[in-house]
């Protein structure tokens, strides 16, 4: 039995950081005894963490881990590194590896090649054959695999008819389809959202329109058919607003923030020297200051109710390019709680919020994971330690690749150790 003391820990049915005693028995939480330590456990060796807080650890939705063919940008060890550093217990991957997980024999060269990490790799399965939004998956094999569900992330599904049929497979079988809402068709080469900057830049720019098109036709589908519907990285105010009264309708339906949509604006991209604007390129596109504001607001509020780095790891010789040609997407994961973090202290997100975010609406969506999703006696012992206040300068170490608008800057939180399952898997003190 390990016994933790701290000042801070987080207490989930009051909303708030209390004194408390942590018990962690095996791999999973024996108790939380909240209250002054000479009253609840005088006389056992504690481990005191003072005022560091401890909360659960992440579980991130969205995360391109390449490996496979593309191990020179990250290997699934490179990418678990990140995680633990960045306070994720469970990395849920998207399909668009090379070759692309959109079999089964692709599947369990994904869990052979997982297995022995300490946290947890989830794949999605692909939709469709190699991502091409035309030929279904064998979908009936594939999730009776223990997988989240089914994701052509990267592209959308254009096709109704397969959306349809998707989501029904799904609900069958309690797994979600995750979109990538984007029609390619209104879109183009979606380097950047089209603004004046845009405009001023000479780079043909991307209309929201394009995402919340879909989300519209989507929502109404999903409502049509009865089945949940899980929408990854939304980035404009329109998809908020529709994502909202669905849910005031009370429709099932989950959506992602990412951090880069939360911190940036598209004014941002003319503050980069040209040579580095290729690392704004993202899809979708990092949009205007009411998106970015509207998109703060909606986690405030529940509308946005998961926190997703989609962590993309880019080599240079494929992001460091004029950016049309360049790729899509930068790195976060390593420093996924911090960034999440002052988000939280810029939006004024409540705890219990942004907890629902990273940690229970999210493992909610994967109910085949047994003994995750709540931070109590006879759950999953993962957890991180963190100063909330402490401020750093973030270096990206952990991944092979380092595509990111993040390097360098100075953001408040700071993880000083991470546990999964009963076990210390992060030390700051123990620094690589
Ligand atoms: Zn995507």
């Amino acid at each position: 039995m390990i016994r933790i003391f701290s000042k801070k820990l987080w207490n989930e049915a009051k909303g708030k950081f209390e004194p408390g005693l942590l018990a962690i028995s095996d791999d999973k939480i024996e108790s939380l005894t909240f209250g002054k330590p000479e009253g609840v456990a005088a006389k056992q060796k504690i481990m005191d963490f003072g005022s560091l807080y401890i909360g659960p650890s992440a579980i991130d939705l969205h995360v391109h881990a390449r490996d496979f063919n593309e191990s020179h940008k990250e290997t699934f060890e490179t990418c678990e590194k990140s995680a633990l550093k960045g306070g994720v217990s469970r990395v849920v991957c998207m399909a668009n590896t090379r070759p692309r997980l959109d079999s089964v024999a692709q599947i369990l060269e994904f869990f052979k090649r997982t297995k022995k990490l300490r946290a947890r790799f989830i794949p999605f399965a692909a939709a469709t054959q190699n991502l091409e939004g035309i030929e279904p998956t064998d979908w009936n094999a594939l999730l009776s695999m223990p997988i989240a569900g089914l994701s052509d992330d990267g592209k959308p599904i254009l096709d109704e008819k397969i959306l349809r049929a998707a989501l029904l497979a799904t609900k069958k079988k309690s797994k979600f389809v995750s979109l990538h809402e984007e029609d390619t068709r209104i879109s183009k080469c979606s380097a950047l959202h089209l603004s004046e900057t845009s405009m001023r830049l000479g780079i043909e720019g991307s209309p929201s329109s394009a995402e919340s098109s879909l989300v519209q036709r989507d929502l109404k589908i999903a409502a049509d058919v009865k089945a949940h519907l899980h929408l990854g990285h939304i980035s404009s105010a329109e998809s908020v607003a529709l994502i909202r009264k669905a849910k005031r309708r009370g429709q099932s339906v989950s959506a992602e923030l990412t951090p880069h949509h939360g911190f940036f604006t598209v004014e941002d991209a003319e503050s980069l020297p040209l040579s580095q604007l290729s690392q704004f390129k993202v899809c979708p596109p990092i949009r205007s200051d009411e998106d970015r504001d509207s998109l703060g607001k909606a986690v405030g509020d529940g509308t946005l109710d998961c926190f997703a780095s989609d962590h993309a790891p880019h080599s240079r010789f494929e992001k460091n390019l004029p950016i049309d040609q360049a790729m899509h997407g930068l790195i976060s994961l390593e420093y996924f709680f911090p960034l999440y973090n002052e988000l939280r202290i810029q939006n004024a997100w409540s705890w219990k919020s942004f907890f629902a975010a990273s940690f229970s609406r999210p493992a909610a969506l994967l109910p085949h994971l047994k003994g995750i999703g709540k931070f109590s006696k006879g759950f999953e012992a993962s957890f991180i330690m963190f100063d909330p206040d402490l401020e750093q300068v973030l270096r990206f170490r952990a991944s092979k690749s380092s595509n990111t608008l993040f390097e360098g800057k100075q953001i408040r939180g700071c993880i000083f150790q991470h546990w999964i399952s009963g076990k210390k898997v992060y030390d700051l003190a123990e620094k690589s």
